[in-house]
């Protein structure tokens, strides 16, 4: 399988997030890509290149042109401002009561104001380098995107930082750009055909979902760690199944805790049937491994083998595949897991 690799996530290197509301170690780390670009190149099965630059228009297609200024030029406005810290956090988001009824809010001026006026949560550490890391994990994923649309059955794109938390105008959720959403809509310009979306992240892809909630071409499928209890929270619900023009083409499948590997592979078929009954030959596929059983996230059971098997039910759907990383905080088998999946994944003869 080809697979479509840079060097730039290293640009972002956060050193905490605030999660439970304390300041802790970060785990969306360089660390994690690493694993997975040592793992692609010790498996020997895969063609391993550089991403090509694809500018900002893909990326406007899909977010805000205002939240990509925002990000582009968010560290030097910071430093100009004269805060000393190495990365930076909002200390108040716009919560929609906060308006209520009065309208929307100005973009505030100043740097920490707007940083909570994009950022909807405390995870996502921004420094220096992150809006250029997050550039080059969106032009590994069209570059992955292309593969595909010249002809490989298959690509895989090591994004990092991942992307599908991250909805039109906001980031947060360790995603900046949505990388899904951004070659999702990138196929369906240049092919004109339906996209399906196949989201296995540990965690609900919100931002991928209030992208195409109203788009009858682009369906979006999800299997997560239910939002009573798990991240995003606020979305992800099995209610949520589209708007408009796009009713019907969301499908959420919440899963309870200590859900087992043959209970997960048969929501998986459940997903899978949804995106048979769909129109079109494409499929993203947002790639979590924070289902893993060792993962600080997950609390659920999948294994290595289950990986594979994975991988296997993804493919035998019959659809071109451009295969994303999202997630996956367990680094000491995070490179083995998405070369189980990738390889089980291959076309049979
Ligand atoms: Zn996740």
């Amino acid at each position: 399988m080809r697979a479509v690799v840079s060097p730039k996530h290293r640009l972002h290197h956060p050193e905490h997030e605030v999660s439970f509301g304390v300041r802790a170690p970060a785990l969306e780390i360089p660390a994690r890509a690493e694993a997975i670009a040592a793992a692609l190149a010790d498996d020997g099965g895969f063609d391993v290149q550089p991403p090509t630059e694809h500018g900002v228009a893909p990326i406007e297609a899909v977010h805000d042109p205002a939240m990509i200024r925002f990000l582009s030029g968010f560290w030097d406005a910071w430093e100009r401002a004269g805060y000393t810290t190495r990365e930076a956090f909002p200390d108040s988001m716009l919560h929609p009561a906060v308006r209520e009824g009065m309208g929307p809010s100005p973009e505030p001026a100043g740097p920490l104001g707007r940083l909570g006026y994009w950022c909807f949560e405390t995870m996502t550490a921004v420094g220096p380098g992150s809006y250029e890391a997050a550039r080059a994990a969106v032009d590994v994923e069209l570059t992955a995107a292309d593969l595909v649309l010249s002809g490989e059955h298959a690509a895989y794109g090591l994004c990092r930082p991942p992307g599908h938390h991250a909805p039109r105008a906001a980031f947060g959720g360790y995603c900046f750009f949505n990388n899904a959403a951004v070659a999702t809509q990138y196929l369906a310009e240049l092919t004109g055909e339906p996209v399906a979306v196949l989201d296995v992240d540990y965690h609900h892809g919100n931002g991928t979902q209030q992208i195409f909630y109203a788009r009858p071409d682009v369906l979006y499928v999800s299997l997560h760690g239910h939002p009573d209890r798990a991240y995003p929270y606020f979305a992800g619900y099995q209610d949520e199944t589209g708007a408009g023009d796009g009713m019907g083409t969301t499908l959420n499948l919440p899963l309870p805790a200590q859900t087992t590997e043959a209970e997960y592979l048969e929501a998986l078929d459940r997903a899978l049937g949804a995106v048979a009954a769909f129109g079109g030959s494409l499929l993203v596929v947002s790639l979590g491994m924070d289902t893993f059983g060792l993962d600080p996230y997950s609390d659920f059971m999948i294994t290595t083998q289950g990986y594979a098997e994975m991988g296997r039910r993804v493919a035998a759907a019959g659809r071109r595949m451009v295969i994303l990383q999202e997630g996956g905080y367990f680094v000491p088998k995070l490179g083995e897991n998405v070369v189980a999946w990738l390889r089980g994944a291959e076309p049979r003869a």
